[in-house]
């Protein structure tokens, strides 16, 4: 009888305290260092996805007043909704499913919204992102902007500087000769031979 009990106590004990390490485990290992830090290198790639405009952005400064005036409405005419989503509303492709993430065609890639041409198919580089990445735009045909939208990671909005289309984003880690890695939204392309 006494043996009875021993044995059920030396069971129960341990099985209580796995129980009590891997729920202390968990807690230790999970929240707080892996998240914030494997964020950037995804999200930040693009990701931006804010919905609150109704309007094209502030595209005054580039003296294209006819696309200022183009309301949502004619936009989602013109546009796929997928387009519409991406340069109108600021949206992001899901990575490895545009069009042009891994095309090494030669051409020349143009606003899908106003045609003006944005890069040239030689400054196209692998970045491994999955979207389209360049090196450098085309002359002075795209702007960019800061933008807050994630919280504690600033970015360089990518537009066009005609129509004010939402591109994508732009970082400082690209190959040379600029270092930088103009991040690209398919959608938001469209290309042509030269
Ligand atoms: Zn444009």
């Amino acid at each position: 009888m006494a043996l009875n009990s021993i044995i059920i106590t030396n069971l129960a004990i341990p099985t209580h305290a796995t129980l009590s390490f891997s729920t202390t485990h968990h807690f230790f290992t999970s929240p707080l260092p892996t998240k914030p830090y494997a964020f950037p290198r995804r999200l930040c790639i693009m990701g931006s996805s804010s919905s609150s405009s109704q309007k094209p952005d502030n595209v005054q400064e580039a003296g294209n007043k006819d696309y200022a005036s183009i309301s949502d409405e004619e936009w989602k005419k013109r546009l796929t909704s997928e387009q519409f989503y991406i340069t109108r509303q600021k949206g992001t492709e899901r990575a490895f499913t545009g069009e042009y993430w891994n095309t090494k065609t030669p051409g020349t890639y143009h606003c899908i919204c106003c045609d003006t041409p944005l890069f040239e198919s030689s400054t196209k580089f692998d970045s491994g992102t999955g979207w389209p990445s360049y090196y450098k735009p085309i002359e002075s045909n795209v702007k960019s902007k800061l933008d807050m939208s994630i919280i504690f990671m600033p970015r360089q909005e990518v537009l066009c500087a005609v129509c004010g289309a939402h591109l994508g984003h732009v970082f400082d880690d690209g190959p040379p000769p600029t270092g930088q890695r103009y991040c690209i939204n398919s959608a938001s392309l469209k290309q042509k031979p030269n």
